[in-house]
């Protein structure tokens, strides 16, 4: 195994950076750092990608208790032309689509420490573009729109859609009731919102 990759110890149930080999034991670190320890190396495997997401966001959790202070009012935009920040914003759109709060939350506070470390972003919870004087926000005038379509079926899909939806609760509701109606259970759920550039200055 490479030194530096993330594995789960099951003993302890925590996600660590493998160091190295040391007699009958691996040793592993904290992410973000700290004390090392001594793990099985029977009792650990490859974490996974959640478990790496929730291993970084705890580690910036604690290095927020530092000092470091986040606006968590507005989600930031990707910077454009950045993987890193692409990356995060797709797991942010994933987690929408899932419904999954938590993540996207996770996901807000993962690309606004990478912001503020490699663009420089005094952050202000929104990107500032540097080189076009403008940022781009979530449209506060738009709700957010949730959808799902009924993708069951042998030959063709169903089809049957929840319309547009401000609330991921009234979309659930829909496939619950259709599902009751017709024993469809595969469903293609969206998420999408609304940003609007400003001009700076
Ligand atoms: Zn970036
Ligand atoms: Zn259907």
């Amino acid at each position: 195994m490479e030194p530096g990759t993330l594995v789960y110890d099951s003993q302890t149930r925590k996600v660590g950076e493998y160091q190295d080999r040391t007699g009958p034991y691996v040793m592993l670190r904290p992410v973000g750092g700290g004390r090392e320890w001594q793990a099985d190396p029977a009792r650990i495997r490859e974490a996974t990608p959640e478990e790496r997401l929730s291993a970084g966001v705890r580690a910036l959790n604690d290095r927020s208790r530092e000092g470091l202070s986040a606006d968590a009012t507005r989600p930031p935009s990707p910077v454009s032309g950045c993987a890193v920040c692409e990356d995060l914003a797709l797991r942010r759109d994933r987690a929408r689509a899932a419904f999954d709060g938590s993540a996207v939350t996770d996901a807000n506070m993962l690309l606004r420490h990478h912001q503020r470390a490699e663009h420089g972003g005094e952050s202000t919870g929104h990107r500032i573009f540097r080189y076009v004087p403008y940022t781009i926000v979530q449209d506060p005038s738009a709700l957010p729109e949730y959808e799902a379509r009924c993708v069951s079926g042998e030959e063709a899909d169903c089809g049957a859609g929840s319309g547009i939806r401000s609330a991921p609760a009234e979309v659930e509701e829909w496939q619950r009731r259709h599902t009751q109606e017709t024993r469809h259970l595969r469903y293609r759920r969206c998420f999408a919102d609304y940003a609007v550039l400003r001009r700076q200055g």
